[in-house]
């Protein structure tokens, strides 16, 4: 059976045509799968939280994971016709999932493209992308499955807000040709909308979500997630939609609830919160964080299976941010823009409507970005590892790693939990559990090799060797860093 099918495989590659697209593959910086790869004597981290094991071996077939067993445990017909690859000294665990990222929205292939390839051979093998163009993120996502790049599998949003959202620049941009709100991909939404037509249109797109971003009421957003749910696809929402607060998201029960600092709008008292929504008030208010408000938002949450999308990464100012290779143009001007918001703030009852969408929220400093996270980790909702971040163009290692190191660092997440967030609860939010996530039997085999134990910290993951996606191997010592992006990121 076995010599048949790599004799069919022989006529097939044979069969090829010698093209572009032949030679792009080629080029490509990937080993084709054959039908069997074991890689053997590895520490496995499943990601389910178990503890790991030593001298293992993962069976992966095709795009598939088949068994992960102790090595004296391989059967021979496992072995026979078996590609070993030599995991001595090496960690498995399950492939990242970035699950807060932007890639077109100003669609730019050659941009997203230098993104896409950074984040797989840093070990992403699955990104979440929160509203955009989608018709070049379809575009990405059948190259990247069908390995035109060596990019992760890609998993996009339809976008519903309320109308008045729908003058923002980046919904322009995201609709470019089109009239931003009328299009399938970024729809407006008022209470008069037909929900059913305007699930099915967004699960039209081909998107894996739906992502409800502003201007939205509580009972719209909760309809909304009703029809989600009984077409089957899930919602997920920015933590505060004004007038939708983080209160009434979580109880909408979404999916996944986007931007951690978002939680505090909660705590906001109500007639100042009334009079942000009026555009009468717009800056940062100091609420109490340690209102129990905020713990009835994470026990809905809890009770929902909700995934906290924390994105701390961007939550945190460029001023205060421990890092200074994050301290890019585009951090700048969002500090920039919070400092003159704290500055001006009061009574503005003739400002543009987009301040009138930001309204009152919660001020929000690092500390507190990272306090909210642990008391939603404490509390037992599920945290996701996004970033809605970019490193700098010259950074060769993803956004994701600082975002994992900010979980485990400041919030004190301890690192099984840490690789539990950026796998398996990405996974959750975006529906695929039983497909991506873990290291176990029938899932894909995503797979990151590193050479330091990922446990002993987020630092670890710079010794990734080894990304597999789908059974492809993608080696680290292969990886060359793009050409950076043509303009800076926004
Ligand atoms: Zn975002």
């Amino acid at each position: 059976m076995f010599s048949l099918l790599l004799l069919l495989a022989t006529v097939v590659v044979l069969a090829v045509p010698i093209g572009p697209l032949h030679a792009q593959a080629a080029g490509a910086a990937e080993t084709e799968a054959p039908a069997r790869i074991i890689f053997e004597g590895v520490t496995v981290i499943d990601g389910t939280g178990a503890e790991p094991r030593a001298g293992m071996a993962i069976v992966v077939e095709g795009e598939e994971i088949v068994a992960v067993v102790p090595v004296g445990e391989l059967a021979d017909e496992q072995r026979d016709g078996a590609e070993v690859v030599d995991g001595n000294a090496w960690f498995a665990i399950p492939g990242l999932i970035e699950s807060h990222t932007h890639l077109a929205t100003m669609a730019d292939r050659a941009q997203a493209e230098f993104l896409l390839n950074r984040m797989l051979y840093g070990g992403i093998t699955t990104a979440r992308d929160m509203a955009g163009d989608i018709r070049s993120l379809m575009d990405l996502q059948r190259a990247s499955l069908v390995r035109e790049i060596d990019a992760p599998d890609l998993h996009f949003s339809a976008l519903m807000a309320g109308p008045r959202f729908f003058t923002d620049r980046r919904t322009v941009a995201s609709a470019a040709g089109e009239t931003p709100g009328e299009v399938s991909w970024m729809q407006s939404v008022t209470e008069d909308t037909d929900l059913v037509e305007a699930v099915t249109l967004a699960r039209g797109t081909w998107a894996t979500g739906i992502k409800t971003y502003a201007a939205i009421e509580g009972d719209l957003l909760t309809a909304i997630a009703a029809e989600a749910r009984r077409q089957g696809i899930p919602v997920w929402s920015h933590a505060h939609v004004g007038p939708a607060r983080a209160l009434e998201v979580a109880r909408a029960g979404v999916r996944a609830m986007s931007h951690v600092c978002g939680i505090g709008s909660a705590a906001i008292p109500d007639d100042l919160f009334r009079e942000g929504q009026e555009g009468l008030l717009w800056g940062y208010f100091d609420v109490d964080l340690e209102d129990p408000v905020i713990d009835s938002v994470y026990a809905a949450m809890k009770r929902n299976g909700t995934v906290l999308d924390a994105t701390l990464l961007l939550e945190i100012g460029a001023d205060q941010r421990p890092l200074a290779e994050t301290d890019t143009a585009a951090a700048r001007r969002r500090s920039e823009f919070r400092d003159s918001l704290r500055a001006r703030q009061g009574p503005r009852p003739t400002e543009p409507v987009d301040r009138q969408r930001l309204g009152v929220q919660a001020s929000c400093e690092n500390d507190d970005a990272f306090a909210l996270t642990r008391r939603a980790y404490e509390a037992g909702v599920m945290i996701a590892a996004g970033t809605d971040e970019r490193a700098p163009p010259d950074s060769v290692f993803p956004a994701l790693y600082d975002g994992i190191r900010l979980l485990n660092e400041e919030v004190g997440m301890p690192m099984p939990e840490v690789l539990k967030a950026a796998s398996l609860h990405g996974a959750v939010a975006l529906g695929m559990e039983n497909r991506i996530g873990t290291l176990e039997p029938g899932k894909h085999a995503n797979i990151v090799f590193l050479s330091e134990d990922p446990l002993a910290g987020a630092e670890s993951l710079r010794s990734v060797q080894l990304t597999v996606k789908r059974g492809t191997l993608y080696y680290r010592d292969e990886f060359v860093l793009g050409e950076p992006p043509g303009r800076p990121p926004g």
